[in-house]
């Protein structure tokens, strides 16, 4: 059946590869976004792949005004909430923004919402709300612990915030995801991450040095607990997780309440065997040298995604391999992103 749905932070990197599945399926999208943190290139390349256009409105979660005139205009039937600041180093020097744009922009958003009687709702999540996990593979039911920095702490209360809005009015409908490691592109090569200066994440990184844009990797620690010593995480193509998100919207069209849901492959590689991987795929090596550890890092970190599967009939079917081979494509064919 086909939607109109409102897809806040669109024009990003997990959000315009979600609106072109969103747009594949034949659905309405109509995407908010301020551009912090991209670009309006994205989503004219999302055009380019699939033929359909969504809906562009520039302006910001904060805005209530804006968000009202944009539930009045539109019929929207639910929201895929992905605006938000991200980068954990910048949430420690300027933890009033990440407050007042994750979790203040969400509560502006969740208020018009429900002035609008729109209660379904898919939040973008993140691994990191488990902090320091007691155990693996991280299944939804390990209770979330203490996030290292305020980016996390701004994810686990918009959490807390849904579940407190669940209790207060049972129409809403919110699926919680918590995403693992988002890495790769559109196997298009049109469109991918496009991170603002020098990237906090690892397969940016490489990518970037194999690019010759970086001199060489450091790798934070190779005196983890772990198969080599490096830091053990869950990478899953952006692709994958994309399609989450459809099953996720799904799934809440027909079920009350707050749904959490790990979206992650289950698998957890090194920082080593990533940077072994990639070589092979792009054959380039990959320069790096051993640096102390990155203060907050985890060990490791792996999804149990056995919930997703039974409960949305959902699995990432992209291969590691899948994930360097159109991380570079997408590195090789835009080295300065969507700024030509
Ligand atoms: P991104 O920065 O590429 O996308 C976020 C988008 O939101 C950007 O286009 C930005 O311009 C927009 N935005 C930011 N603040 C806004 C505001 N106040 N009003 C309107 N638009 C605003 O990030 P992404 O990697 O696509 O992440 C999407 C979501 O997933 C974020 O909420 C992020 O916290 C979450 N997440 C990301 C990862 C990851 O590693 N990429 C992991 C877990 C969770
Ligand atoms: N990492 C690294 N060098 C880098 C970036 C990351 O060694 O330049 C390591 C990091 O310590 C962690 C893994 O790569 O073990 C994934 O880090 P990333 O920042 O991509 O994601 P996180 O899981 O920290 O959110």
């Amino acid at each position: 059946m086909k939607h109109s749905i409102l897809v806040t932070g669109g024009a990003g990197y997990i959000g315009s590869h979600t609106t072109l599945a969103l747009l594949e399926a034949g659905h309405e999208v109509i995407v908010l976004d301020n551009l912090a943190n991209s670009s309006l290139e994205s989503l004219r390349r999302v055009e380019r792949i699939c033929g359909k256009a969504a809906t562009f409105v520039e302006g910001d979660i904060r805005d209530r005004a804006l968000l009202d005139s944009i539930f009045a205009r539109y019929s929207i039937d639910a929201v895929l909430h992905f605006a938000g600041l991200k980068a954990v180093g910048e949430s420690v020097q300027q933890p009033l923004a990440y407050y007042e744009n994750n979790v203040s922009g969400s509560v502006v958003l969740f208020q018009a919402m429900a002035a609008a009687s729109v209660f379904n709702l898919v939040f973008s999540s993140s691994a990191t709300v488990y902090g320091e996990p007691k155990q693996m593979p991280i299944s939804e039911d390990c209770p979330t612990g203490t996030p290292t920095n305020p980016y996390g702490r701004s994810k686990l209360m918009i959490e807390e915030i849904l579940r407190d809005l669940s209790l207060s009015e049972p129409r809403w409908s919110i699926a919680v995801l918590r995403y693992f490691n988002p890495v790769g592109a559109h196997s298009s090569g049109l469109i991918g991450e496009d991170p603002n200066g020098i990237p906090n994440n690892l397969l940016p990184y490489i990518s970037q040095v194999a690019v010759g844009k970086l001199q060489k990797l450091s790798v934070y620690g190779d005196d983890y607990p772990t198969v080599d010593g490096t830091g053990v995480r869950d990478y899953i193509h952006v692709v994958d997780l994309a399609d989450g998100h459809l099953k996720a919207l799904a799934a809440i069209a027909t079920e009350q309440g707050v749904h959490v849901w790990n979206l992650g492959t289950g698998q957890g590689y090194s920082v080593l065997q990533m940077v072994s991987a990639f070589e092979q795929a792009a054959g380039v090596t990959v320069p790096y040298a051993i640096v102390p550890r990155r203060g907050g890092d985890i060990a490791e970190c792996w999804a149990d995604p056995k919930k997703a599967a039974h409960e949305l009939g959902w699995q990432a079917k992209h291969s590691l391999d899948d994930m360097m081979h159109d991380t570079w494509r997408w590195q090789q064919s835009n080295p300065n992103g969507f700024s030509q």
